[in-house]
């Protein structure tokens, strides 16, 4: 028999749930990635995530062909509609099962079903598995078998459950020689940026590795400070955190194996894998939140009750969330967290905090408006992560910060960038301002201003909303929730 393994989220050529259940059930596999215009289409003409799945495929094209120990193996590569090529393909190749991992995104979901139908008329059964998250779907349950909501009881949930076998890997090598050949005219190698209509946004120069040897730099380079991520992890100044997120939404690193050093390490009593093994619960947390509640997909607040609140609209609020979009607000730490988004499409995870927080609570615009910046900039942008943030944010979400806790940004910066290193990496047009005075410009003497060659207005940008009073503003907007909290 012959399968075909359609590629999604998942560009990795070892421990992959699809790629290792049909070499298991097939004689020979195919393997194919369709570059979906229903995705790329509405997207920047530049834009790092399509040059990094483009390298990425690259590289799993030259790793698949390795595997198969035959020149005409690899990677047959698309671009159409995926919901109609690769039925099409499917059939071409004459295959009796295709196999997919599990993406449990609304319209992926709706797409997969789509694809389903197609291939039954054919005669072609669709196979999926999870391979995205440790535990997916209704996996992790309360006791009334209802999906939890709140996170801590989730966590300690997960951690029981958790064992050799959920982390093991799916082999991919001892049946590679399955990986078939591929049919003459589906020889082509993958596209290039240009072919697919894009043009290159210089991820070398970001330093932003791809692939999975991409992954495994970041990796290696991550466990060597692993056991301090606790301490160093809120500092945007400092190598902190991992970088990996990229990775683990292009499925270039397997989430198992992930989540397997964290969880070895964190058994033999680093505190710094233990806090990050916690990072990458939030991560399945947010996904079977997503899976159990799609609507949220759909810009619904989680707590239905936050959908009442009136966010500012019109040209003033349009004006704001240009500021913020920008980098313009006046709040250094605000401004320099924008400036890392727009210039590297990465922000560290204490900014992505104050600065949805200060979208929502001192400038009084939509979160939604927000959430849908994010997904266009980040690259390692995720429906799940990035709406429980933003419904973290503004409250309204599952596990949600209260609404009247909001975040002072100057008190932030403050605590979370005391020397101001990454303001000064940002906004050099600030470097030279004494730390005292980078966290709040406008509250700087004049002299201090006149030394630093700064003329707030011209350099940067006067504060364009007064923190106090945009706190009480918020806490009279949220009002109208007091009762349902
Ligand atoms: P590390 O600190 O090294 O964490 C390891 C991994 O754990 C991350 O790569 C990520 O996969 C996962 N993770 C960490 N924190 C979270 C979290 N709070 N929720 C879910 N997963 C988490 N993360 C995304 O992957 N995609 C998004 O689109 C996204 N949008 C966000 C929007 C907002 C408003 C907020 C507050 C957070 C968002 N996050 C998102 C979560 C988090 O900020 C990033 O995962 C993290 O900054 C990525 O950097 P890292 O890989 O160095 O993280």
């Amino acid at each position: 028999s012959s399968g075909l393994v359609w590629f999604r989220r998942d560009l990795r050529s070892t421990d992959h749930a699809a790629l290792h259940h049909a070499l298991r059930q097939c004689q020979q596999v195919h393997c194919a990635f369709v570059f979906d215009t229903e995705i790329l289409d509405p997207l920047p003409r530049a834009d790092r995530r399509v040059e990094f799945i483009r390298e990425s495929l690259v590289e799993l094209d030259a790793s698949l062909r390795e595997l198969s120990g035959d020149a005409h193996g690899g990677l047959i590569a698309c671009h159409g509609l995926a919901r109609d090529e690769l039925p099409a393909l499917a059939r071409q190749l004459g295959v009796q099962a295709v196999f997919a991992n599990h993406d449990d995104e609304p319209q992926a979901l709706e797409r997969d079903e789509h694809v389903r139908s197609v291939l039954l008329a054919l005669g072609i059964r669709l196979l999926t598995f999870k391979d995205h998250t440790v535990f997916e779907r209704g996996e992790v349950l309360t006791q009334s078998g209802t999906p939890y909501t709140v996170f801590t009881p989730y966590k300690n949930a997960w951690l029981r459950k958790i064992d050799d076998f959920y982390l093991s890997a799916y082999p991919v090598e001892p049946r590679a020689r399955r990986l078939a050949p591929r049919p003459e005219g589906l020889r082509r190698p993958v596209h290039s940026l240009n072919a697919l209509g894009f043009e290159p946004t210089g991820l070398a120069q970001l330093r932003l590795p791809t692939g999975m040897q991409g992954a495994q730099q970041l990796l290696d380079d991550f466990l060597e400070r692993i056991d301090a991520y606790d301490e160093a992890r809120d500092f945007p100044a400092v190598k902190g955190p991992s970088y990996l997120s990229v990775h683990l939404r292009f499925g270039t690193l397997s989430i198992r194996q992930a989540a397997r050093l964290a969880h070895e390490r964190s058994a033999r009593g680093s505190a710094g894998a233990a806090t990050w093994l916690s990072e990458l619960i939030w991560r399945d947390f947010y996904f079977q939140v997503l899976a159990h509640h799609p609507q949220i997909a759909g810009g619904a607040s989680f707590k239905p009750a936050y959908d009442a609140i009136e966010w500012d609209s019109g040209a003033h609020a349009d004006a704001l969330f240009a500021a913020w979009c920008e980098g313009r607000t006046g709040y250094p730490l605000v401004d320099a967290a924008m400036a890392q988004i727009n210039q590297t499409g990465y922000m560290h995870n204490r900014l992505r905090m104050v600065v949805a927080s200060f979208l929502a609570k001192d400038l009084g615009v939509d979160w939604r408006r927000g959430e849908r910046y994010f997904a266009e900039k980040l690259n390692d942008f995720d429906l799940s992560a990035n709406n429980g943030g933003w419904q973290w944010a503004s409250s309204s979400g599952c596990d949600a910060q209260p609404y009247f806790r909001i975040f002072n940004p100057v008190s932030q910066s403050r605590k979370f960038d005391p020397e101001g290193r990454f303001i000064r990496r940002y906004l050099p047009q600030l470097a030279k301002l004494p730390d005292a005075a980078l966290h709040a410009p406008w509250l700087a003497r004049p002299l201090e201003l006149q030394a630093a060659g700064v003329t707030l207005g011209e350099d940067y940008p006067r504060p364009v909303v007064d923190h106090d009073e945009a706190r009480q503003r918020t806490l009279a907007r949220y009002a109208v929730v007091k009762k349902a909290d």
